[in-house]
């Protein structure tokens, strides 16, 4: 059930984990993926889902005003003089092709918005779904002003099965990511969080995919020394399904380490700071 609402705001100041971005935009509230999928997802705790009174994953609000309201703010900041200077990350809490976006369509119209607004800054699209391929001319219209950042956890699709069921295949995947890529598109691999894989293959498989790759870990990445992937339970599931080890903290080092032989260690970050270079 897709709640279609008026927002007030669409870029929303920034800091924190994405220290060098100036805004956040999510087009939606809510996260379909989140059903049977993502348990470790930090959205789950935050106020946004708390007062929700439905599970993470099974509501979704859609902002369909937000287009204009990015028109609206993007003229704003061009009379202040930091139109140049946005740097913009779409989505933090969300997912902007989660599948109510076929339909509604909002993500690629802010793209054509930011494509006819002209020189304004920088956006990241972070997504984990094929269906940013649909949208693989309007991201090209924006040239060297974007880059989509693309989720995949690991390489081992009966891990994807137990952890992160509801999310697309490690096949079909990879495959987008080989498309943007060869799109001409600035790509970024988000391995975030790692879970088990096998560094070698999985680092082979990146590298001949993506221009750059991001590492984060569930202690690292959660802002939080691994206190609200805790909280998430995401140590006894690991463990249920035989992973503990891929919680001790140098357990993601193998990968880093191989991305970093195949890519080039200038092109592959870890955690915050894997974000903030894009
Ligand atoms: S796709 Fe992103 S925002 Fe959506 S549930 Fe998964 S981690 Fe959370």
């Amino acid at each position: 059930m897709i709640e279609e609402i008026q927002a007030k705001s669409i870029l929303n100041p920034t800091g924190g984990f994405l220290a060098s971005y100036t805004h956040s935009l999510n087009a939606y509230q809510g996260c379909a993926f989140g059903k049977n999928s993502c348990p470790y997802c930090y959205v789950r705790a935050m106020p946004v889902q708390r007062f929700s009174g439905k599970p993470w994953g099974e509501w979704v609000k859609a902002k369909i005003n937000a287009p204009e309201l990015l028109k609206r703010d993007l003229e704003a900041a061009r009379r202040k003089g930091t139109f140049g200077s946005l740097r913009i990350f779409m989505s933090t809490a969300t997912d902007p092709y989660q599948g109510a976006e076929a339909r509604l369509k909002l993500t690629r119209e802010i793209l054509e918005v930011f494509a006819e607004s002209g020189d304004f800054g920088f956006l990241v699209v972070q997504t984990r779904s094929p269906l940013i391929e649909r949208d693989i001319a309007a991201l090209q219209r924006l040239g060297s002003r974007v880059a989509v950042s693309f989720t995949i956890e690991t390489n081992r699709e009966e891990v994807r099965r137990q952890i992160t069921p509801a999310s697309p295949s490690i096949e079909r995947r990879l495959a987008t990511l080989e498309r943007l890529t060869r799109a001409g598109l600035r790509t970024q691999a988000a391995i975030s969080p790692v879970l088990p894989c096998d560094a070698e293959i999985f680092a082979e498989l990146i590298a001949a995919r993506a221009s750059r790759a991001i590492v984060d870990t569930l202690i690292d990445g959660d802002g939080a020394g691994g206190r609200r992937s805790a909280e998430l339970g995401m140590p006894q599931l690991l463990k249920s399904f035989g992973y503990a080890d891929w919680m001790l903290p140098d357990a993601h080092l193998p990968l880093l380490e191989a991305l970093r032989e195949r890519i080039g260690a200038d092109r592959v970050g870890f955690s915050q700071e894997g974000f903030n270079l894009l």
